[in-house]
């Protein structure tokens, strides 16, 4: 496991680029990777800096030593081949951007090539081949399994094999891509009945972590558990949109299909595992009487969890209209999975599966346990029973046409600075 400080971790290092010094998510000490645009240019990779995108293959010359190779991959309109390059070229990048942008001699040839962020679009960092989600979140998989199965929520082979499905890559958008409410089949109101068709009724969203594959395996070749996390290429924020009363009628006995197939949306920054390498932290013990994992799952687990804080808030347009702030849903911390990210990628290729570079896997719906903690709808209004009330008097079960969801996601620890994940928002249109 690589989890190295250096300097680029320096708490008290500051960048020419004034907006990055204090800026909540993006001071130097991150450097998250992204495609973007500018204006009618090309889509190409770029590292978010304060309040500026620095383009990557147009700075490649100007950065130090370490930097030029690395940078020249980011002339692509997706991330796949540099982040297959693997740990080390992205350790080298970022050293190399870090001096660049904190050494006041590199400003006057660096500078030609930010960007203001306000004035570029994002777009989805990777060509994702693959998407898989998990289940990690163990309060949210009680709290959903109690809605079905009171008595007895979480199933018996929760706490040995993590649990997940493969989804839809195709429909993974970027933040800022309005999602369409999906229509289709629907359960049933009576048991034994037709089933009705139409637009979902009971859209919501999943509050998730994305984690990103880099390097991946050749077919057959299982990545081991001590190994996996040289495989990820970083962390953004997930919302895995679901239709409940699609999902309510199709679920079995195959898992969810059209109900999650229309739209995930991701957050545009790669947050890469050297800026996350100080808000690493234990994973939580398992509870007493749990099993131990099988020998394959079994890894040094004192730092492989993500000290990351996260939360889920709502506008809606009654309150756009009235220039309200976003309201808060709910906030926990990503430590809420029950399986590290290492022992994701170790089982999801135990039996050959070959991960490739740009693989999404998310991490299931992160609800904390605490209350306020609810990582989706169908758990803050216990299955559709309750209404939420929003500051304005409006009230939601679930999403309405106009509805716009915005997750936001950090790390904070003494004596570093605070990094961000930036934001995955976006807006239910009918
Ligand atoms: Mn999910």
């Amino acid at each position: 496991m690589t989890i190295e400080l250096d300097f680029t971790h320096d708490a008290n290092a500051t960048s020419w680029v004034e907006s990055a010094n204090g800026h909540p998510d993006f001071p130097v000490q991150n450097l998250p990777i992204g495609v973007f645009s500018h204006g009618d240019s090309a889509r190409r990779g770029g590292v978010a800096i304060g309040d500026f995108i620095l383009d990557l293959p147009g700075v490649a010359t100007a950065l130090p030593e370490g930097g030029y190779d690395a940078a020249l991959l980011g002339n692509a309109p997706v991330l796949n081949a540099l982040f297959a390059e693997g740990r080390d070229m992205l350790f080298s990048l970022r050293g190399a951007v870090f001096t660049a942008l904190t050494d006041a001699s590199f400003r006057e040839d660096v500078e030609p090539h930010l960007y203001p962020a306000s004035e570029c679009t994002m777009h989805l960092p990777f060509l994702v081949h693959d998407y898989t989600d998990f289940y990690t979140g163990i309060h949210h998989a009680v709290n959903i399994g109690s809605l079905f199965r009171p008595d007895n929520p979480l199933l018996p082979n929760y706490k040995h094999v993590p649990i997940g499905y493969h989804g839809r890559s195709s429909s993974i958008c970027v933040s800022g891509t309005d999602v369409k409410r999906p229509t289709g089949q629907q359960k049933p109101a009576e048991e034994g009945g037709t089933p009705e068709f139409g637009p979902s009724k009971r859209l919501d969203y999943e509050l998730e972590m994305a984690i990103w594959i880099g390097q991946g395996n050749d077919l057959g070749d299982p990545i081991p558990v001590g190994e996996a996390e040289e495989h990820i290429a970083g962390i953004s924020i997930l919302n895995d949109w679901s239709a409940r009363d699609i999902q309510a009628w199709e679920y079995q006995p195959l898992g969810p299909f059209l109900a999650k197939n229309f739209a995930s949306t991701v957050s545009p920054w790669v947050v890469t595992m050297d800026a996350l390498a100080p808000f690493r932290t234990a994973q939580p013990a398992r509870a007493e009487g749990d099993p131990e994992p099988l020998p394959y799952l079994q890894h040094d687990t004192s730092h492989a969890a993500f000290g990351i804080q996260m939360e889920v808030l709502i506008t809606t347009p009654k309150m756009r209209e009235a220039g309200a702030e976003p309201h808060r849903l709910s906030h926990g911390p990503m430590t809420a999975m029950y399986w590290t990210a290492a022992q994701l990628i170790a089982h999801h290729s135990v039996g050959g599966c070959n991960m490739q570079p740009g693989d999404l896997l998310g991490t299931g719906t992160l609800t904390s346990g605490e209350e306020g903690g609810e990582g989706s709808l169908i758990e803050l209004t216990e299955g559709g029973k309750k209404s939420i009330s929003l500051p304005n008097g409006e009230e939601r079960k679930f999403l309405e046409d106009g509805d716009e969801v915005i997750m936001r996601a950090y790390a904070e620890k003494d004596g570093y600075a605070r990094i961000g994940m930036g934001e995955c928002r976006a807006r239910i249109v009918g």
